[in-house]
């Protein structure tokens, strides 16, 4: 629920004296490849606000990348997880059993869209969802290759690596990389030669001949897409795209995959985003506000398809941990009894025209886009569309020294992206929203 005392106040500069004495010991202990958004530690969360260790308290709409959907310290998630961790934390679903996991899984095969006999698998990250989506639809279809998007993010381990489209920081120097992943162009509509309205069938057609022409359809296992992008810079897919995919995949026996991980949960203003278009995917990868942050990721889909491997192909040692599972169960009880699906929408109507009045002939703002609450704000050179990382990164450190904490996203690192808590207060929006704004007139050259 709203909290309505809660707002945003500093008390230090930020980062204050106690998060740069952390930020010291962390330099001395910590792999300098671990990135960092905003250098301030956290003393508690919960509602729209984080709570530094200096006692700054900032406005949050990062939602630690879109998993605390329900808030960092929903009392649902904190009393099941309590309750699960003093009867036990661990057994390896594995090994011996517990009726949690088959709740989560019924609630998935429940949700997700598809009106066909769905079966779940849970697992601990997304890049371990969307690996397992791929060796799933491998075994199914006995084919090997993967279509993947320009613009697309799946993870950080090999395979998701491989099929994710940005170099640095994610690839760069990790090669060689996963084999038979190919990748097609994004229907981005900002940026999409000859306009918005060719994005959709330029993307088609640039698919169908990837796969007939230079894969063989015989040889595609499965197609994997984001319903909206969500690092790649929250693109929004132009409608028909995603019943195209869906359709071309249909016709040659090839596995559509939605991750849904970043958009899923009530994030776009849908329990899942594939509803905006009305698609049914083969197999729907799921994770971050799953768990209402605690790890926890599913692979759910069509039951023949996830039948098709033994038993003992798939799992992990700590795939469907109770706690997580008992997290999951509390933040999907805290999604509906706070009807969070229709929180999102309000924040959009909120925050959208508010952004959206900030684009202009001559404006750094080149478009504002998105779904529910999780929106975007693209920067160019003013009068062209030319991307402008430094801007974003301008506004954003504008924005994280005053106490709002926002993310930089996109291919071109020119994109701030919006992800808050659904939980958060109307008031706190509206105050963060302000200093947003102010940033960008600030920076505006
Ligand atoms: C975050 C994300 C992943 C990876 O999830 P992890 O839990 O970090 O492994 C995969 N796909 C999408 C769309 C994501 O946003």
């Amino acid at each position: 629920m709203c909290q309505p005392d809660q707002n945003r106040r500093l008390v230090t500069e930020i980062p204050g004296p106690k998060s740069r004495k952390l930020q010291q010991r962390r330099g001395a202990e910590l792999a300098d490849g671990l990135g960092l958004t905003m250098p301030v530690f956290v003393e508690n969360a919960g509602g729209g606000v984080i709570v530094d260790v200096d006692g700054n308290q900032i406005v949050d709409l990062a939602s630690g990348i879109a998993v605390t959907s329900v808030g960092a310290s929903d009392p649902a998630v904190a009393r099941r997880v309590a309750e699960q961790a003093e009867r036990f934390t661990h057994t390896c679903f594995l090994v011996t059993q517990y009726e949690g996991f088959i709740d989560v899984a019924r609630a998935l095969n429940e949700l997700t869209p598809g009106d066909f006999r769905k079966k779940t698998a849970l697992f601990t990250t997304g890049a371990e969802a969307v690996e397992n989506a791929v060796k799933i639809a491998r075994v199914a279809t006995g084919r090997s290759a993967v279509i993947a998007l320009s613009h697309a993010y799946h993870g950080w381990s090999l395979l998701t690596m491989t099929m994710t489209a940005k170099n640095l920081p994610y690839k760069d120097g990790f090669g060689p990389f996963a084999p038979e992943v190919y990748r097609v162009p994004s229907p981005y509509p900002y940026r999409w030669p000859g306009g918005p309205d060719q994005a959709a069938q330029g993307a088609l057609d640039a698919l169908r001949e990837t796969v007939l022409t230079q894969v063989g359809a015989n040889n595609v296992a499965a197609i994997i897409a984001e319903p909206i992008q969500g690092e790649g810079g929250c693109i929004v897919p132009p409608a028909g795209y995603l019943t195209g995919v869906q359709d071309f995949a249909r016709e040659l026996g090839i596995v559509f995959i939605v991750d849904e991980i970043q958009t899923g949960f009530a994030r776009t203003g849908h329990m899942f985003a594939s509803e905006h278009e009305g698609i049914e995917p083969d197999l729907i990868t799921t994770a971050k506000a799953l768990g209402g942050g605690l790890p926890l990721a599913a692979v759910t889909g069509r039951a023949e398809i996830m039948d098709a491997v033994p038993a003992g192909g798939l799992g992990g040692t700590y795939a469907g941990n109770p706690v997580a599972c008992a997290a999951a169960l509390g933040a999907l009880e805290t999604i509906e009894r706070e009807a969070l699906v229709q929180r999102a929408r309000d924040i959009e109507a909120k925050v959208k025209p508010r952004l959206a009045a900030l684009t202009g002939e001559a404006s750094a703002v080149g478009e504002v886009r998105g779904r529910g609450a999780m929106l975007a704000i693209e920067f160019v050179r003013p009068g062209t569309t030319a991307p402008a990382p430094e801007l974003a990164r301008a506004v954003s450190a504008a924005c994280h020294a005053q106490g709002v904490l926002v993310l930089v996203c996109g291919t071109f690192g020119n994109v701030i992206r919006l992800l808050p808590p659904l939980v958060i207060c109307d008031d706190l929006l509206d105050d963060a929203l302000d200093v947003i704004c102010g940033a960008i007139d600030e920076v505006q050259p």
